[in-house]
């Protein structure tokens, strides 16, 4: 297998087959991403990712694959196809295909588009929302509107593939973070996706927010101010079925919940660390990784 750079991947892809579909992120615009600012943008040729699927035949059967890097459904559509048809050829046993998007590479995508993607196993798309506050996902860069991010939501459910959105606690420094909580709710009651996870702001050397943090203009909520954004998040949203977690190694406390079923249960867990504020709760600040 070959990879190019440092490889991301969501938690709940752990087992997962990686393919390298793309090197680095085609946006890669966002203030306080690092993953890819290394990375020079490229589609690998698909004979390239042929042999990494022949090769990793060795490994033995594969339930789950996930494509990367960054936002690899902006490859054009007949690529993919080939590509998802290769993974169903290499491994007909595998029983989901997943991959990383954002609001803009969705809506590039036709509703049948994404039921074609479907029918060849693409079964879960990760899209990053980072929050629902409309001025702050300007600041940041995200590449996309409050009503952009719901649309592409909306398109990836009806097309039936699942749904993981990502928010970012800490992403509207300490003067932003109530707005940020409260809008970050409100676009998550209006995606109502199937997964949310949720990662805590890590400042990365290099990054325009670094540049920011750096210069005194923006400043980190404490863990307990992260962990109250996590609270509010999950108090003022509402889901269908919404698995909830915050399982990141970002992350200072771990949740899972199943929402609407856990959230008594979950915001009493998080009451009790707030209310303590003693740091035996938290991961430990070197444990903590993006
Ligand atoms: S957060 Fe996602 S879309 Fe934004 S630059 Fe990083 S990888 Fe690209």
């Amino acid at each position: 297998m070959k990879y190019i750079g440092a490889i991301y991947r969501p938690p709940s892809e752990a087992g997962s087959l990686i393919i390298q579909a793309t090197v680095g992120c085609h946006h890669n615009k966002c203030t306080f991403c690092g993953s890819y600012r290394q990375k020079a943008f490229a589609i690998r040729p698909i004979e390239e990712i042929r042999d990494d699927l022949r090769e990793a035949q060795y490994m033995g059967p594969v339930d789950r694959v996930f494509i990367a890097d960054g936002d690899a459904l902006c490859i054009p559509q007949q690529r993919l196809i080939l590509i998802l048809e290769s993974i169903n050829e290499f491994f007909p046993s595998a029983t989901r295909i997943g991959i990383y998007a954002n609001a803009a590479n969705i809506l590039r995508k036709s509703l049948d588009d994404l039921k074609k993607l479907r029918d060849l196993k693409l079964g879960i798309i990760y899209m990053g929302v980072e929050t629902g506050d409309r001025g702050l996902l300007q600041r940041i860069c995200k590449g996309a509107t409050y009503e952009e991010l719901v649309e592409a939501g909306s398109r990836v459910k009806q097309a039936g593939i699942l749904l993981s959105v990502t928010v970012l606690l800490g992403i509207g420094g300490v003067e932003g973070s109530e707005a940020h909580a409260k809008h970050t709710a409100d676009i998550l009651t209006d995606l109502d996706p199937d997964y949310v996870g949720a990662l805590s702001l890590m400042l990365v050397p290099g990054t325009p927010l670094h540049d920011e943090y750096e210069k005194g203009l923006f400043h980190v909520p404490d863990p307990f101010g992260l962990i109250r954004e996590l609270r509010t998040m999950i108090a003022e949203s509402s889901f269908s079925r919404c698995v909830f977690r915050s399982n990141h190694a970002s992350n200072y406390l771990p949740v899972k919940a199943t929402l609407p079923r856990d959230k008594d249960s979950i915001l009493a867990a998080i009451d009790t660390v707030l209310n303590a504020r003693d740091k035996k709760h938290l991961r430990p600040e070197f444990l903590r990784a993006l």
